[in-house]
């Protein structure tokens, strides 16, 4: 891993090495040292966590890269997928696999 390690609550770079992971000297928040990708901390608009396989609604009305359409807000997203990147939740509507930010969603 190359990449720089930054606290993922206030992301201050440079934490404190632990026993088994990492301490922010900024916040105090302690993490492990593999938690690299940030899928085990997607959390809803409510602060919940989700996880791969949860039921999320869409809570904001989402356009879907200029096309038409759109989601609706209310819209049920069954069995979703947690993904890498700032739109980590990856599910179907109507059949169409979308992207959508975590702060979007509320668990269902
Ligand atoms: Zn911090």
């Amino acid at each position: 891993m190359s990449d720089p390690v930054t606290c993922p609550i206030c992301t201050m770079p440079e934490p404190l090495t632990t026993a088994d992971g990492f301490e922010c000297a900024t916040c105090g928040h302690e993490w492990l040292g593999e938690l690299s990708d940030g899928l085990d901390d997607v959390r809803d608009a409510n602060g919940n966590l989700l996880a791969t396989g949860d039921d999320v609604i869409v809570i904001k009305e989402l356009k879907l890269d200029g096309k038409s359409g759109g989601v609706k807000s209310g819209t049920k997203v069954k069995g979703i997928r947690l993904v890498p990147g700032d739109h980590p939740i990856d599910g179907k509507i109507n059949g169409r696999g979308i992207l959508i930010k975590a702060e979007f969603v509320r668990k269902a």
